[in-house]
């Protein structure tokens, strides 16, 4: 349920102090301590689960419905031109802290992390791409 180490379930305690914009019986929503953008937001869920694979699938759900309205809310009241859904699973994906959360990142025409999230092509060969379709088709 909570993890003693953990910043984010101390955060969602109320131990450590944080920016709430919304809260429930499964989630805490707080604000970003280092903002990406304007409105940067962070969806916890209140049960502690370090990644995407421990999660359940039910709350995983609720967290996705969740984002939906947040993403609708913020784009009325920032006036935000977009916005990122980012979720990181493992420290080579660049997951710093391990309770599950969601990103909200609102997005703004010419701001200052413009070229948040922009990564170079890959290159792989047809047969590569081949190979790889065949072993993830579900
Ligand atoms: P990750 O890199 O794990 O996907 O994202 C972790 C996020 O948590 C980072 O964007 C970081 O700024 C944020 N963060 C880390 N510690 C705190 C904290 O104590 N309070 C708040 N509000 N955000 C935090
Ligand atoms: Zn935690």
């Amino acid at each position: 349920m909570r993890d003693e180490n953990c910043i984010f379930c101390k955060i969602i305690a109320g131990e450590i102090p944080s920016r709430t914009i919304y809260e429930d019986q499964d989630f805490k929503v707080i604000l970003d301590v280092n903002p990406a953008s304007k409105g940067h937001a962070l969806i916890l869920p209140k049960e502690h689960c370090a990644n995407i694979y421990e999660i359940s699938t039910e709350l995983l759900a609720k967290a996705a419905t969740l984002a939906k309205k947040l993403a609708s809310h913020m784009s009325d009241v920032l006036d935000c031109d977009g916005l990122n859904l980012l979720q990181n699973n493992g420290e080579v994906a660049g997951q710093t802290v391990f309770h599950f959360h969601m990103h909200l990142i609102p997005r703004y025409k010419g701001m200052k992390n413009d070229d948040l999230l922009v990564w170079t092509h890959e290159e792989f060969t047809a047969e590569e791409q081949d190979d790889i379709c065949k072993k993830l088709k579900l």
